[in-house]
């Protein structure tokens, strides 16, 4: 809109685009209005439908009501007139297609009514079956078919119309199902007959009366407007919602409405209905991977409440439809260059598509899908590298075995391991249904007794990259009592098991976990993919050799951030590092550090050995000094226990003491005294903000001087035995740069000293960690001391949006409901504002001095999407934790290559 125009005008043009806008897409007798590459506008599923038609497949045809009228629902709480028109339209052409009438006549039509977002969301909205049936057609259907069927799908629609459209718990339904069948003595639904489902009927009536206080609409068309409406409002759904705040998709993106003839997998044993993967999404295999059931309606496989039959058996009981199914599936999968997840339904021994969309698998399975298709030339290199998500490789590295305690609710699983918490908890249900998502989200595992491996639940808990064992036939849940019973033994809720989701196998206790495989040879193929394309290097952060050797073997490219302190915690450090801050003058500190020095510079030497050729950044102390002495309120507890003490308590005392200086029970009464005056020196009310970082360096220059002592002596020596060393000396929390060059002239001064000493010199940089708001801002100035800047993006975003990141749990979780947040800063960065610093610290950094090396180190290094943005932003590198190292590989190459190919990433959601 270039132009400014008049108000009128544009009032005109507003009005007649509206009339333009094409709402409703048909498809049906071999044609769609729509295709493949409209998944915007009509979701998965509807563009699935259409391309399918295109493809002359057998689909049940109908349209599809596009996006734009969900969003047009979410602003005004309605659809426009155009909507309703077009839909009418829409339906004229399906009756006519179909010589039906819907819901009229002695042949009427019967509809589905389904939800279809662009990525999909398995289960998280909602579906209404056999639209159209009212006290009328049900008599019109019984006669063409068969009453029992007839009756059947009426209770079905009133049952999931009443609780999706009308809001009725569905354990209002349930109960008169359940008490029907009992009364009639009938184990399984199938065995209710034509008479006892009328009773149902009536009865559900009643339910409907009463809760909605409205009968059940007869009228068909009123049926359908409500359905819609329903479904559009499915998408702003509690489980929807948070499905989508997991995947990280767009609140605003709506979902479509596909309107479609049904379809009845119910009619008896030569009816049936199922879903299934062209490859297996668990391991990848080439196999041909499904369940369906005989005399089931869609809902039935994938709700999980029927345990349904290996696809393969289809071959025994309709070879021809087995084969048909084959054929289509192979073609489909031929065309979208995916491996498909599809939904069929054979009505009378004919075989109808349903869905097919890219199927939702494993790491394990992503990487050997992509492989493969590579293999088979269905897709070239640079596509297979987007067939993977960065965050599925964690599945090669963390163990394929979830552990975790019973739980037999998911409010359960939040209260016990939600946000935050660290408890590790398995779900166990009879079945897993889509509200049970916020639960899944926290367990490490899910066990489910019913249900197969294409149920919801084992979809996806595959999709979140967890353990799940669906359909385990010999445990019997029973969440009343929350017992489990597995051939005569009792579980409860608390007691310990383990699940292995690639063999489905239960087992009792704690198993331990399976070591990860860096060295799968699959992986490595995939990685030699990978890495040509990345521009950003990718680091690890480690504090001690064995993690940089591990994290070498997940091909880190350096150490960007090792945490001097963690070597002071260890057992045999702690007492010298305490008395090196419980001394009160330098002398008596320069002795402990001496202590300290020999044990750091083993500790260097040990971490530049693992990384021989690349560098490794080391900080030098950071935490406030008092995190390392015994807590106040414990040695006010001592002082007033100490009098009343007995001779066995005073000993254990001595013994807890005697790193203070205790050597009998008579020294007690000086040296608890002693060290509370220290710790109450000390203390701070705000620690984090406090005497740390380079505080503590300028404080106490003597401890800069030792750690570059160390660093640098173990640089010298490791470089004579010739391995290449390159040490980067990071210094934290600068916010000026007379603090960056006052420690940068230590670092600098001893580098001097230790090299004329030793006589041999090694390359070296001094530079800053930016986890300030100022230090960001004065980046040219401190960049004129530091040669190269770290973001530290942890206490970044802590000082920038003012969150103790330690607190932010008790807040964080009503934000995230809110939508005040998207995310959770803290796990992916905050690109809007924290990120502004970054982007603008490295570009003023950058003008001082053109060859300023920076990276970040914060846990945003191996975060997918924060890994994008510091390509983006042109750092040299992201630091993560070992064990994402994979991703965050995968994450740079993505972003680099989706640059260069011009795409946005062919990813499947
Ligand atoms: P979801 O996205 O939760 O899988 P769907 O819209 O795919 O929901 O529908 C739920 C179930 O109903 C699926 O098993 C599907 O195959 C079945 N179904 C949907 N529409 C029809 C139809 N027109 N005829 C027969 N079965 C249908
Ligand atoms: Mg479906
Ligand atoms: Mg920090």
């Amino acid at each position: 809109m270039a132009t400014t125009t008049l108000p009128e005008t544009e009032m005109e043009v507003s009005t007649s685009r509206k009339n333009d806008v094409k709402y409703v897409y048909f498809f049906g007798g071999g044609k769609a209005d729509g295709n493949g590459k409209m998944k915007d506008v009509l979701g998965g599923k509807g563009a699935g439908l259409a391309e399918m038609t295109n493809a002359a497949l057998p689909v049940p045809p109908g349209f599809t009501i596009q996006t734009e009228a969900c969003r047009e629902y979410m602003r005004q709480n309605s659809v426009s007139k155009e909507v309703d028109r077009q839909m009418d339209e829409a339906l004229k052409q399906l009756e006519q297609l179909q010589g039906q009438q819907l819901g009229k006549g002695e042949n009427p039509l019967l509809v589905s009514v389904r939800s279809g977002a662009k990525f999909s969301m398995p289960g998280m909205m909602d579906t209404i079956l056999n639209l159209g049936l009212n006290d009328q057609s049900v008599e019109a259907l019984a006669k063409r078919a068969d009453a029992r069927f007839a009756y059947d799908s009426y209770r079905r629609l009133i049952q999931m119309f009443g609780n999706v459209v009308l809001e009725i718990e569905k354990s209002e339904f349930e109960e008169v199902f359940d008490a029907k069948k009992k009364q009639r003595k009938a184990k399984l639904d199938t065995d209710l007959d034509a008479k006892a489902l009328k009773d149902v009927i009536e009865e559900y009536k009643k339910v409907v009366k009463k809760h909605a206080k409205r009968d059940f609409p007869q009228d068909p068309h009123e049926q359908l407007v409500m359905a819609r409406d329903a479904v559009f409002r499915s998408w702003q759904n509690d489980r929807a919602k948070h499905y989508r705040r997991i995947n990280n998709i767009d609140d605003m993106l709506g979902t479509a409405v596909n309107v479609q003839a049904m379809v009845f997998g119910n009619l008896g044993e030569t009816s049936g209905t199922g879903v299934g993967f062209t490859r297996n999404p668990a391991i990848g295999t080439k196999e041909f991977y499904g369940e369906f059931l005989l005399n089931a309606q869609g809902e039935d496989v994938v709700s999980g409440v029927r345990t349904p039959v290996h696809i393969l058996e289809l071959e025994k009981i309709m070879p021809a439809v087995y084969n048909q199914l084959r054929d289509i599936t192979t073609r489909l999968e031929k065309h979208y260059k995916d491996m498909q997840d599809f939904e069929f339904t054979i009505q009378d021994g004919k075989l109808y598509m349903l869905q097919t969309r890219n199927g939702k698998r494993t790491g394990l399975a992503a990487v050997r899908v992509a492989l493969q298709m590579v293999d088979e030339g269905l897709i070239t290199k640079e596509e297979a590298i987007f067939r993977v998500e960065p965050n599925q490789l964690y599945d090669f590295l963390v163990p394929r075995l979830a552990v975790g305690q019973i739980v037999f609710t998911a409010d359960e699983a939040v209260e016990k391991a939600g946000l935050g918490k660290k408890a590790s908890v398995i779900l166990v249900r009879a079945e897993t249904t889509p509200e049970d998502i916020h639960g899944m989200e926290v367990a490490a595992g899910i066990l489910t007794s019913r249900g197969g491996m294409t149920s919801h639940a084992a979809v996806v808990t595959r999709g979140m990259g967890k353990c799940c064992v669906a359909g385990a036939g010999d445990i019997e849940v029973n969440e009343k009592s929350r017992e489990m019973r597995v051939k005569g033994q009792v579980f409860k809720a608390g007691d310990w098991i383990s699940l292995d989701g690639t063999t489905g196998r239960v087992i009792k206790g704690q198993l331990n976990t399976l070591p990860p495989s860096p060295d799968d040879k699959e992986l490595q193929t995939f990685m030699k993919w990978v890495d040509p394309f990345r521009k950003l290097k990718v680091r690890a952060n480690a504090d001690i050799p064995r993690d940089a050797i591990q994290a070498r073997a997940f091909g880190a490219e350096g150490i960007g951030l090792c945490r001097t302190e963690h070597m002071f915690f260890a057992e045999d450090r702690i007492p010298h590092m305490q008395a090196m801050i419980l001394a009160n003058n330098e002398k008596d500190r320069r002795t402990a550090l001496k202590k300290l020095l020999p044990m750091q510079r083993a500790d260097f030497a040990g971490v530049f050995k693992a990384m021989d050729g690349y560098a490794v950044t080391i900080r030098t102390l950071d935490p406030p000094l008092h995190e390392f002495l015994p807590r106040r309120e414990d040695l006010m507890v001592d002082i007033a226990v100490l009098p009343y003490a007995d001779a066995k308590q005073k000993k254990s005392m001595v013994e807890k003491y005697k790193r203070f200086g205790a050597k009998g029970a008579a020294d007690l009464k000086k040296v608890i005294p002693t060290l509370l005056r220290r710790v109450e020196e000390l203390h701070e009310f705000n620690p984090m903000l406090g005497h740390r970082g380079c505080r503590l360096g300028i404080t106490y220059p003597e401890i800069t001087e030792m750690q570059a002592r160390a660093i640098f002596e173990a640089a010298v020596t490791v470089s004579k035995q010739g391995v290449k060393v390159y040490p980067e000396v990071m210094i934290p929390l600068t916010a000026t740069l007379k603090e960056m060059a006052n420690q940068g002239a230590i670092v600098h001064r001893v580098a001097a000293e230790v090299f004329k000493e030793k006589e041999h010199k090694v390359d070296y940089l001094v530079g800053t960690m930016i986890e300030l708001p100022r230090a960001a801002l004065v980046a040219d100035e401190i960049a004129k001391e530091a040669q190269f800047f770290s973001f530290g993006t942890n206490d970044l975003t802590q000082t920038t949006f003012g969150f103790s990141r330690d607190d932010v749990n008790k807040i964080l979780p009503t934000y995230l409901n809110e939508g005040i947040l998207k995310q959770d800063p803290f796990a992916a960065l905050d690109q809007e504002g924290v990120g502004q610093l970054v982007e603008m610290a490295t570009e003023r950094g950058r003008k001082t001095r053109p060859d300023l090396k920076v990276g970040i180190c914060g846990e945003h290094g191996g975060e997918p999407s924060s890994v994008e943005f510091c390509h983006r932003v042109g750092l040299n590198y992201v630091s993560c934790s070992p064990f994402r190292v994979l991703t965050a590989r995968l994450a740079a190459a993505q972003a680099a290559a989706a640059e260069q190919l011009k795409v946005e990433g062919g990813r499947t959601k």
